[in-house]
């Protein structure tokens, strides 16, 4: 991934991270939204994001049923910095529900303008299956 757009997307996450912190939603620790199958939902990445993801796990996808996120291990996610705009918007606090679709909406239109600008064809995906696939080098340089 070429670093002009590594250092956008890390800008926009940080932004992201912020907006939680104003809004300051409460997490359960229920490990839900990393244990799809069993909660009924799935979780989608842009290439950038896929490719940010495999940067930050230096490449390497650790073995795990296809239901559950590879980084969900003991209830914890070891993918913290590398994780997607879905992870880092999702909560379970109730009171959460109503306010984070538009928020979603807001940072995923910049999400998708990040690639127009760094030249990376965009996608969407299922995060678990692109991010275990090679993906080509004009996504991004993504490995
Ligand atoms: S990247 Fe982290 S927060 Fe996101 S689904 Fe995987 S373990 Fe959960």
């Amino acid at each position: 991934m070429r670093a002009e757009a590594r250092r956008a997307l890390s800008e926009l996450y940080a932004e992201v991270e912020a907006e939680v912190a104003r809004h300051r939603p409460r997490c359960e620790m229920s490990g839900r939204c990393c244990d799809f199958e069993a909660h009924g939902h799935e979780l989608w990445s842009s290439a950038l994001e896929t490719a940010y993801a495999r940067d930050a796990a230096g490449g390497v996808v650790p073995e795990a049923p296809s239901s559950r996120c590879p980084w969900h291990v003991d209830g914890l996610c070891r993918l913290r910095d590398g994780r997607p705009l879905g992870c880092r918007l999702y909560f379970c606090d109730p009171a959460w529900t109503d306010t984070m679709p538009a928020i979603y909406e807001r940072f995923h239109a910049r999400l998708v303008a990040l690639h127009a600008e760094h030249g990376v064809p965009y996608g969407y995906e299922r995060f678990v299956e692109s991010v275990r696939r090679v993906v080509a080098p004009d996504a991004g340089d993504a490995r």
